[in-house]
């Protein structure tokens, strides 16, 4: 576990196999610490999800809320785990949700040649338990974090994928509709809709970003919206 300090109330957990992210709000009137989880790594992340967040000097019974950008293992393995140690509510897009609640098998991915071969050379991940889903949300909603969070639906890597745009401190939680990895920001991989996606994308790249976190890869703390401007430039034309 790695974790790294995006900027003061973020923080980036790099687990075994993917990645979880810190929000920590004040509680006004003296009330301590809100936390906030964005997504969670692979099943048997929970201990080192923890371990961070007191590292973090936070106390992970501050834990509110999980927000899942989507429903993949590497996401959501350890947010029943979690939610259950700290009674946090767990929150997913409405199309989402049943398969983060195990009711729905997830729809498979179209691989390009590219893709096939980036699949080929990763471990296999575990299964995510099952996790209930307290509250569904849609385009538009916001968040009671980092002076309200807005749900963006971001369609095309799966049907219910969602980014977190914070238009107050200008940060983006991109989920895997964008990653960012050997310094080149880009459009996600395994994509359920390729075009889409690439819609998706070029929805976050007209939002006013500071600083962006991803799925995958390292964050790009400073001037992300012209990071998300060459993701598009890079999409394929026609
Ligand atoms: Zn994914």
């Amino acid at each position: 576990m790695e974790l790294i300090r995006v900027r003061p109330e973020l923080y980036m957990i790099t687990l075994d196999f993917g990645t979880a992210y810190l929000w920590r709000d004040e509680e006004g009137d003296g009330g301590g610490e809100a936390l906030t989880l964005v997504d969670t790594g692979i099943a048997g992340s929970a201990d080192d999800v923890e371990a961070a967040v007191r590292r973090a000097g936070s106390d992970p019974a501050a834990l509110r809320r999980i927000v899942l950008t989507h429903h993949h293992e590497d996401h959501t393995g350890s947010a029943a785990e979690l939610a259950r140690r700290w009674g946090a509510e767990v929150v997913a897009h409405r199309l989402d949700a049943p398969v983060v609640r195990g009711e729905q098998a997830p729809a498979p991915p179209v691989l390009s040649p590219f893709e096939e071969e980036i699949r080929a050379g990763l471990p296999p991940l575990p299964p995510a338990p099952p996790c209930p889903v307290d509250r569904e949300v849609e385009d538009g909603e916001v968040l009671g974090f980092g002076g309200g969070a807005v749900v963006v639906h971001v369609p095309g890597h799966t049907d219910g994928s969602i980014a977190l745009h914070l238009p107050g401190p200008g940060v983006l939680f991109t989920g895997d509709a964008v990653a960012n990895v050997g310094g080149r920001t880009m459009l996600g991989v395994f994509n359920t809709d390729p075009a889409r996606a690439a819609d998706a994308l070029r929805r976050l790249a007209s939002l006013p970003v500071e600083t962006a976190v991803f799925g995958h890869g390292d964050p790009v703390a400073t001037g992300a919206s012209a990071a998300l401007r060459s993701a598009v430039e890079q999409l394929p034309q026609g």
